[in-house]
């Protein structure tokens, strides 16, 4: 199909306008760059960032006395020993000014008696999580740079653009090609500096916490350009995603909150607390991390004392009524509206996929191994080792998202515009082209399939029977894909845009499937059925590489790019 090609020139490309996107195109303008910030959804509406509930970890200590060594000293540790140390100190660091400069620019962090309020979360040693309120501190978030971004001067702004692929020329990055959602036309974006900022790849699973453009895509993109992935093995699960009753018009994740403000009794169905046996003994408070609580849920459910849909219950029923209005007001009436009523049921909850601890390989001015190509916000690999604590991804995202806009605007200032040149365009615009093949593929059932697939095979609890049964139907998937996209690549083409988006998911979950069968030992969010010891030859990371067509494993001293900056 003939369709005219729109071009673009900037300074800077930010590809994806959740949190770290928007503050690296708000960073790199104040510094004099001229940004291009896109988004395959709308800007500053699509991803987790707007999502996101409560909490936003930092060591601000306006309460309770902290520092943001404290705040590291707990990000190690939850890491399980391989968090790339100078990611995590970054973060931890530079969390305080940038939460104060949202502060500056209005977003209204929730005071106490004139302080900003810091709330206690599973895995700090303290009170230290700031919000907004208990279930809209993401849109908050987004909102506030949102504003920042239409206020700042030199940042072009187009939603409903989907990179394909980035333009690597000479050895660097180049710019990047996209496809224009609405008319199915490419549009080649020439940039100085392309900062990834695409956040996870929950859609990989089948019961995730996020939005359908959360697959990976970001992970692909920088694979294919030349850029090492690590950590890839440790996906977060979120350990209680809403499962029964129905629950309509409301996030899965939305017991956290209940759980920071009232605790909550996580039961199995003899009615037992049992976190106890997995090392913490919670007594109707909130104190498991995320890695042990899937651990503890997957394993009640295994031996048989689970509840009726395969979870555990949660209960708020030693909870008055007033106590659940005081803490929850008109949610309290949402949940009656799905005839749930705290004060006489449990709700049941199962782990969801929620975020990713690995991701792209990069120093601490988020620069990737290849010139041109920098990442930022949860597309960076490394900061949260093997377990995320609560509360530290939006502040990666933020923190990072500026690192990646310093890094960005600098290079822009001392390189020079490259035309780009017809052969490194090619394979994207022809993606992108394409005529309709002959033969029909139901993309929307191989997603389908993929998904079941990760969540049976490639969930917190593995094997290698397991692993390799998933990596057999990742091919098979990959075969049946081919090479030609399906679709016609007309306006609004879904079964392209499937089609563009299976062939980086199965990269990406071929990425996350070979990492976790190559690392035989348990640790965090990574669990080996057949390997169940954490053991300390294994505390280095993973990088993955792509060889000419082939993903490639292979382990590294822990942190090793980032440290040698
Ligand atoms: C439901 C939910 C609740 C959460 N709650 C919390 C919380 O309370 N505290 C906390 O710290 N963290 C929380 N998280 C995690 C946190 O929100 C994310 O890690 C963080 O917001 C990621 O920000 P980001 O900017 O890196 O990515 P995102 O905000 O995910 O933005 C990525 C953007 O990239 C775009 N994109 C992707 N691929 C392409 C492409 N090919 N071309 C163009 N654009 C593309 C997407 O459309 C999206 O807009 C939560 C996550 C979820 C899903």
């Amino acid at each position: 199909m003939a369709q005219d090609v729109m071009q673009v020139e900037t300074d800077v490309l930010v590809i994806g306008s959740g949190g770290a996107g928007m503050y690296a195109a708000v960073e790199a303008a104040r510094l004099g760059a001229n940004v291009f910030l896109l988004d395959r959804s709308l800007i500053g509406r699509g991803g987790a960032t707007v999502m996101a509930q409560m909490t936003v970890a930092v060591a601000l200590g306006s309460e309770t006395p902290d520092h943001w060594s404290h705040h590291l000293d707990d990000t190690l540790a939850a890491g399980r020993g391989l968090c790339s140390e100078p990611l995590s100190r970054l973060l931890c660091e530079e969390g305080p000014a940038c939460i104060l400069q949202m502060e500056e620019w209005g977003i209204g962090w929730a005071r106490r008696d004139g302080r900003i309020t810091q709330a206690m979360a599973p895995g700090h040693d303290r009170p230290r999580c700031v919000y907004v309120d208990f279930l809209n501190t993401g849109p908050a978030v987004s909102k506030t740079l949102r504003t920042v971004v239409n206020k700042t001067g030199g940042i072009r702004k187009a939603g409903d653009l989907c990179i394909v692929d980035l333009v690597r020329q000479d050895d660097a990055v180049v710019g990047a090609v996209a496809l224009h959602l609405g008319s199915g036309a490419p549009v080649i974006i020439s940039a100085k500096a392309t900062i990834v900022a695409t956040g996870g790849l929950t859609r990989l699973y089948r019961r995730n916490s996020a939005s359908s453009n959360m697959g990976g895509d970001g992970y692909a993109l920088a694979l294919r350009a030349g850029a090492p992935l690590i950590d890839m093995e440790f996906v977060q699960f979120f350990p209680i995603g809403h499962l029964a009753p129905r629950l309509v018009g409301m996030d899965p994740i939305m017991w956290d909150p209940f759980r920071y403000k009232l605790g909550g009794r996580l039961l199995n169905n003899r009615g037992e607390e049992f976190a106890y046996r997995y090392g913490v003994a919670e007594d109707g408070k909130y104190t498991l991390t995320r890695d042990v609580a899937t651990y503890g849920i997957l394993k009640e459910v295994e031996a048989g004392r689970g509840s009726p849909h395969g979870g555990v219950f949660l209960s708020f029923e030693h909870c008055s009524e007033a106590a659940l209005r005081e803490a929850f007001g008109p949610v309290i009436d949402r949940l009656a509206a799905n005839n749930i009523d705290l004060t006489r049921m449990p709700v049941e909850v199962a782990p969801i996929a929620h975020y990713h601890m690995g991701g792209v390989q990069a120093d601490v001015r988020m620069q990737t191994e290849v010139p041109g190509l920098l990442v930022a916000g949860e597309a960076v690999g490394g900061a949260n080792g093997a377990n995320r604590l609560s509360g530290n991804a939006i502040t990666e995202a933020l923190v990072f998202g500026r690192e990646a806009g310093r890094s960005a605007a600098a290079r822009a200032k001392r390189t020079r515009a490259q035309p780009l040149r017809p052969e490194a365009l090619a394979g994207a615009l022809d993606l992108i082209r394409a005529d309709a093949p002959a033969r029909p593929l139901n993309t929307a059932e191989m997603v389908l399939r993929l998904q079941t697939t990760m969540a049976d095979d490639v969930g917190p609890l593995r094997d290698a029977t397991k692993l390799t049964r998933a990596l057999a139907t990742i091919d098979d998937l990959t075969h049946d894909l081919g090479e030609r996209p399906a679709g016609d690549g007309g306006a609004f083409d879904l079964v392209r845009l499937d089609w563009l988006d299976l062939r980086n998911m199965l990269v990406v979950a071929r990425a996350v499937a070979s990492a976790a069968l190559a690392r035989t030992e348990s640790r965090g969010a990574h669990q080996r059925e057949d390997h169940p010891a954490m053991l300390d030859r294994w505390q280095v990371n993973q990088a993955v590489r792509w060889r000419n067509g082939h993903l490639d494993v292979a382990a590294q001293p822990a942190a090793s790019l980032a440290a040698a900056q």
